[in-house]
């Protein structure tokens, strides 16, 4: 008999099964149908021996002092910040759109004034800004739209930005300066020995038992437990019975090369060109040092893994529905990118998780004082 059953052995899950089994000092089993531990952001040595991310490039990137202070119990940091250069009228030019990417782009020589000038002069008034396309020509106007963001967003999501909510292309600013760091948060490192290395030592506690390809389905008919932490998809648990909340996945095509390095930065996004969106080069990442070098290609498409949460007004709509039906039961507790459905980074999960793991603190404690009221 478990104490709890968390579904999910991604940050969500691994970090409440964490928080659960040493502070309350409860038996946890965490189960993930996936044959590894670390969700999304797993990564392993390839037949090369070079470190990659399974699921594509994740950059670890907070300013939430919270989160820095839980994970590094677990791993120690090697100081990173994400460059990303763009394929654009067959240049190379830095993403976010900065200074050096318009000097680039148009054989120019602004100064950050005059790049405010030039924007100026460009960027289309919109009186409210709803869609990823408004965040954008109310930016930077309508050519450098279709350059960086209408092509490349069309692949990823399988729709037009004029379809998809403002939070999407929003994530990326747009800068007069020379800055071309893809974030710009206090805190940019990626775990020293990677992330599947801090998620094992996050796990090892004898309050914890782990088991791989396992599905939710299989658990619950064999395991006994008396409360729940579930991470994969809500509308899953939930059997669908309100429909499909639709996702878009990815393809990821691993290639190892046999050259030290094969390009200039980390990432390079394609956003007019190539049926994938990006190639991304690890060892930028992870500073290995190796004679060979692996890539992936991202691949977008509408089916597979369920990545990427579609954020619109007719799936919040769906999802609201969804949340009543969780916020009725007692004894699951939901969090994570599925179960939120929310597109959220690592460090919004970690920090998700640790506040969940509060409310169940205060929900026991309220449930006592309730009890004790009444005896
Ligand atoms: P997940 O990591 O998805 O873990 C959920 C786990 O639950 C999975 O392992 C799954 O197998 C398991 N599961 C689901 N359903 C079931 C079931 N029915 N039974 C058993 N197990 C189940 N974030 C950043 O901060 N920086 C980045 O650079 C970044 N890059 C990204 C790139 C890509 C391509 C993608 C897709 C995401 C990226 N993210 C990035 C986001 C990051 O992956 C997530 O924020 C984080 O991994 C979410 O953790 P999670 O635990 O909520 O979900
Ligand atoms: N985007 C784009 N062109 C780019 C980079 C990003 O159009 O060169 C848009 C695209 O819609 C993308 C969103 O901005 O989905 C957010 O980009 P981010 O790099 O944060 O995507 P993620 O790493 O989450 O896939």
């Amino acid at each position: 008999m478990y104490d709890w059953l968390v579904v999910g052995a991604g940050f969500a899950g691994s970090v409440l099964a964490e928080r659960i089994a040493s502070e309350r000092n409860e038996k946890v089993l965490v189960i993930d149908k996936r044959p590894h531990i670390a969700g999304n952001a797993y990564d392993c040595q390839d037949a090369a021996g070079v470190l990659i991310h399974q699921y594509g490039p994740h950059i670890f990137h907070t300013n939430a002092q919270v989160v820095i202070d839980y994970l590094s119990r677990f791993t120690a940091w090697r100081p990173y910040e994400h460059r990303v250069l763009g394929q654009v009228d067959g240049k190379l030019v830095p993403i976010p759109i900065n200074l050096t990417t318009i000097n680039t782009l148009y054989d120019l020589d602004l100064t950050p004034d005059g790049m405010e000038a030039f924007l100026a002069e460009r960027r289309i008034e919109i009186a409210e800004i709803k869609t990823s396309e408004d965040v954008v020509l109310s930016t930077v106007g309508r050519e450098l739209y279709e350059k960086f963001f209408r092509g490349y967003t069309r692949k990823q999501w399988g729709l037009d930005p004029s379809k998809l909510d403002r939070s999407v292309t929003a994530r990326i600013p747009t800068r007069t300066n020379t800055d071309d760091r893809y974030f710009t948060d206090t805190f940019q490192n990626m775990p020293a020995r990677g992330y599947t290395v801090m998620f094992e030592r996050m796990l090892d506690h004898p309050n914890i038992d782990v088991q791989l390809s396992t599905s939710y389905v299989d658990a619950i008919r064999r395991v006994k437990f008396r409360k729940m932490v579930f991470t994969g998809p809500i509308d899953e648990f939930f059997d669908f019975r309100l429909g499909k909340l639709p996702y878009r996945s990815l393809r990821f095509e691993h290639e190892t090369l046999d050259v030290e390095q094969y390009q200039p930065v980390a990432t390079v996004n394609y956003p007019q060109t190539e049926d994938f969106t990006r190639i991304t080069e690890y060892k930028h990442l992870t500073g290995q040092v190796h004679a060979r070098t692996s890539i992936t290609r991202e691949y977008p498409s509408a089916s597979g893994d369920p990545f990427y949460p579609i954020p619109n007004e007719e799936n919040a709509v769906l999802l609201r529905r969804y949340q009543a039906l969780a916020n009725r039961l007692d004894h699951v507790w939901f969090a994570g990118r599925l179960a939120s459905y929310r597109y959220y980074n690592m460090d919004q999960v970690v920090g998700q998780a640790l506040a969940t793991f509060e409310r169940i603190q205060a929900a026991d404690k309220a449930g006592l004082a309730r009890s004790s009221a009444a005896s």
